[in-house]
C-alpha cells in the first residue's frame, strides 16, 4: 500500500491558512494597515474599489523593505517582527505572525513597491496564487504600496460567499476606524472608487473620533482616565443620554490594538447600570496600556481577542473609572462649561496647589455598605470585584486627574449656613455641605483602610483616652483599621496614648472620636473586614464632617467642592442621604413667568 499521509504543498497550506486569516475584503485591509503601521509610517493612503473585490490597496510612507525582505515578506512564517518564542510574549508590533502577505498572495494577485529610505531605487514584486511573476526595479517613493486585487480569483467557493458590496464596504470601514482609532498620531487617508470617504489629519483622539463620527458627537464624550500599577486606562464614553439600542461605539484597544472583550464590556455596562433605559448599550472608546507580559493576543487568528492575566482587576478598575466620570459628569453636565477648553490638557485642576495624590478605592466596591439601596451592587457582580479588591494592584488605584472644570470661587456662594449654591450656565446647584463633606471624608477615610496608606500626623502633645473594658475589647477588634487610617496608638492597660492622628484630625477632635469609633462600631460582629471598615469610615466622617449652621469662608467653599467633584459617588452621603438638588434655568424661568 502506498503512504496515505502526504505533506501539502505550500500553495495549498496557505490557502488553508489564508481561510482563517483571510474571510473578505476586510481582512485584507486590517492586514495591510496593521503592516503599514507597523512599518513606522506616519501616512498611511487605503485605496479600495468595488468594496475592495477588485482592488485592496495601502500606501504608506514607513521603513520600506529591501530586494531581500520583499520576497521573504511572502514566505510563510516570515517576520521581522519576532526571533524567539519570548517576544511574543512582549510584542509591541500589531504583526508577528508572518503569514497574513503569504495567505493573501496564495489568493490573489498582490502587486508590491517598496524603498527603503537610504536606497536609491524601489523593487516591485508581482504575485499571483503564491507564484512570482515579476520582480524588477522602478523609482518609488520611500515606503510600501501593497495592491490586492481579484480577491478569491482561484476560490470561486469563497468569492461567491462574499456579501453585497454595502455590506462589504461596511466591513472595511469598520476595519478602518479601528486602526485609525488606534493611532490618532498618524494621518490616514480613505478612498473608495475613486471617491474620498475619509481624510484624517494627525490629532489627537477627542478630534480624531470627532473626525470619524462626526462633531455631534464632541458634547457626548466623557474622559476617562485611571493610572494603577497594574494598567493605564485613558479614552471616553459616550453620554448615557446617546446610548443606543444597536450595537454602535464601542472600542476597546489594549496597547493600540483593537480587541473584542464581552467581559471588559461588562464591566463598562457595570458602570453604567441605572443610567440607562432596558435594554440600550453604552458608547466607548477605551484604551489600555498594559505590561506586554501579562496579555497573550496569540490565541485568535484575527488578534481580536486578547487573555488578560489578572481579569478581575481589569474589571474592577474600568468600572470604578467609567463610574467615577460618569457620575463626575452627571452633577456638571460638560454643556455647562466652555467646551473643548480642557479637551488637549485633561488635567483640569491646573491652579489647585500640589498635593500627594490621594489613594482612591471606590466606596461602592464595598460589597457590606448598607447604603446603596438605589444602587446596590448584585451579588455576582460585586463578587468578581470583592476579589479584585482584597488583591494588591487595586489598592493602588489612584485618581490621577478629576476631569471637571470647576466652577469659578467667586461665582459659589454660602446660603443659611447650611447649603453651597453653585451657579452653572444653564442650571444651579444646592449643596448640603454637611452631607457633601461626609461623602469626601467616608471615600477618603475608606480608601485609607483599604490602602493601609493613610497619612499621619505627630501630636505635639500625646492624648491619653481611658477606656472602659467593652471599649478595650472594641479596641482590639478595630486596632488594624485605627493603625491604616493614620492613628498612632500605644495600648497600655485600660487606657490608649494618642501620638499621632489621621490627617484633618483637629487634636481637640480625637478624645471624643476615639470613644465614638469605640462604641459605634460595638455593634459589630469583627466577622467583616469591610463592614467594619464602612462602619469606621462612617464614624470618622460624621465626627469630623463640617457642620449645618458652620459658615464658610469663600475658599473653604471653593475647596469643599472641588473634593466633592472628585467623589467617586456624589449623589448620596455615607448615610444615604441626599447631597444636593438641581435647579434647572427653564424651571426658574416657569416659575416667573
Ligand atoms: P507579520 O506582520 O506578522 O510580521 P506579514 O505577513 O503581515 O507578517 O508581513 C511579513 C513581513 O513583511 C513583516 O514582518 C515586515 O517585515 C514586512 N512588511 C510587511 N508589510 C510591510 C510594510 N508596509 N512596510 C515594511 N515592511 C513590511
Ligand atoms: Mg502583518
Amino acid at each position: 500500500m502506498s503512504n496515505r499521509i502526504t505533506l501539502l504543498p505550500d500553495h495549498v497550506a496557505n490557502q488553508i491558512a489564508a481561510g482563517e486569516v483571510i474571510q473578505r475584503p476586510a481582512s485584507v485591509v486590517k492586514e495591510l494597515l496593521e503592516n503599514a503601521v507597523d512599518a513606522g509610517s506616519d501616512t498611511i493612503q487605503l485605496i479600495i474599489k468595488d468594496a475592495g473585490k477588485t482592488l485592496v490597496q495601502v500606501i504608506d510612507n514607513g521603513m520600506g523593505m529591501n530586494s531581500k525582505d520583499i520576497r521573504l515578506a511572502f514566505e510563510r512564517h516570515a517576520t521581522s517582527k519576532i526571533n524567539v518564542a519570548e517576544d511574543l510574549f512582549a510584542l509591541n508590533t500589531k504583526g508577528f505572525r508572518g503569514e497574513a502577505l503569504a495567505s493573501i498572495a496564495a489568493i490573489a494577485h498582490v502587486e508590491t513597491h517598496t524603498r527603503v529610505q537610504n536606497e536609491e531605487v524601489s523593487h516591485c514584486l508581482k504575485i499571483e496564487g503564491s507564484k512570482v511573476i515579476e520582480q524588477t526595479l522602478s523609482t518609488q517613493p520611500k515606503g510600501t504600496s501593497i495592491a490586492v486585487k481579484s480577491l478569491f480569483y482561484n476560490i470561486p467557493a469563497r468569492r461567491n460567499f462574499l456579501k453585497s458590496d454595502t455590506v462589504e464596504l461596511r466591513h472595511i470601514i469598520d476595519e478602518f476606524h479601528r486602526v485609525a482609532l488606534a493611532h490618532p498620531e498618524l494621518k490616514f487617508l480613505f478612498f473608495n472608487n475613486g471617491v474620498e470617504l475619509f481624510d484624517l489629519p494627525k490629532t489627537n483622539l477627542r478630534k480624531r473620533i470627532v473626525g470619524i463620527f462626526g462633531s455631534k458627537l464632541d458634547p457626548l464624550l466623557v474622559p476617562i482616565e485611571e493610572t494603577t500599577t497594574l494598567a493605564k486606562l485613558t479614552g471616553f464614553v459616550l453620554k448615557p443620554t446617546h446610548a443606543k439600542k444597536t450595537r454602535g461605539q464601542q472600542f476597546f484597544f489594549v496597547n493600540d490594538r483593537f480587541i473584542r472583550s464581552p467581559f471588559l464590556h461588562h464591566a463598562v455596562c457595570n458602570a453604567f447600570e441605572g443610567l440607562l433605559r432596558p435594554g440600550f448599550k453604552p458608547g466607548y472608546f477605551l484604551y489600555l496600556e498594559l505590561n506586554p507580559k501579562t496579555i497573550d493576543i496569540n490565541i485568535h487568528p484575527t488578534k481580536t481577542e486578547v487573555k488578560f492575566e489578572d481579569e478581575q482587576s481589569l474589571y474592577a478598575i474600568l468600572r470604578s473609572a467609567v463610574k467615577h466620570s460618569l457620575g463626575i459628569f452627571q452633577v456638571m453636565p460638560t454643556l455647562d462649561f466652555e467646551q473643548n477648553q480642557t479637551m488637549d490638557v485633561p488635567y483640569a485642576f491646573k491652579n489647585k496647589v500640589p498635593s500627594t495624590p490621594p489613594i482612591e478605592v471606590d466606596s461602592s466596591f464595598n460589597p457590606f455598605q448598607e447604603t446603596t439601596s438605589k444602587r446596590k451592587p448584585k451579588m455576582e457582580q460585586w463578587e468578581g470585584l470583592y476579589s479584585g479588591i482584597q488583591s494588591s494592584p487595586l489598592e493602588e488605584v489612584t485618581h490621577s486627574s478629576p476631569l471637571v472644570e470647576v466652577p469659578q470661587a467667586t461665582r459659589v456662594f454660602q446660603l443659611f449656613s447650611k447649603y453651597i449654591v453653585c451657579p452653572l450656565r444653564t442650571r444651579m446647584l444646592l449643596i448640603d455641605q454637611s452631607r457633601a463633606h461626609q461623602r469626601i471624608l467616608y471615600e477618603r477615610f475608606l480608601s485609607a483602610i483599604t490602602s493601609k496608606k493613610g497619612v499621619s500626623q505627630q501630636l505635639l502633645f500625646p492624648i491619653t483616652v481611658s477606656l472602659n473594658s467593652q471599649q478595650e475589647a472594641q479596641f482590639k477588634s478595630s486596632e488594624e483599621i485605627l493603625e491604616a487610617l493614620g492613628f498612632e496608638i500605644k495600648y497600655d492597660k485600660n487606657a490608649l496614648e494618642v501620638m499621632g492622628s489621621p490627617e484633618h484630625c483637629p487634636p481637640g477632635k480625637i478624645e471624643s472620636l476615639i470613644e465614638t469609633l469605640l462604641s459605634e462600631t460595638d455593634q459589630d460582629t469583627g466577622e467583616e473586614h469591610f463592614s467594619h471598615a464602612d462602619q469606621v469610615a462612617k464614624a470618622m466622617a460624621k465626627s469630623l464632617s463640617i457642620h449645618s449652621g458652620q459658615s464658610l469662608e469663600l475658599e473653604e467653599q471653593q475647596r469643599l467642592l472641588d473634593d466633592f467633584f472628585g467623589c467617586k459617588e456624589t449623589a448620596v452621603s455615607p448615610f444615604n442621604k441626599q447631597i444636593f438638588i438641581t435647579l434647572e434655568k427653564g424651571e426658574i424661568e416657569q416659575k416667573l413667568s
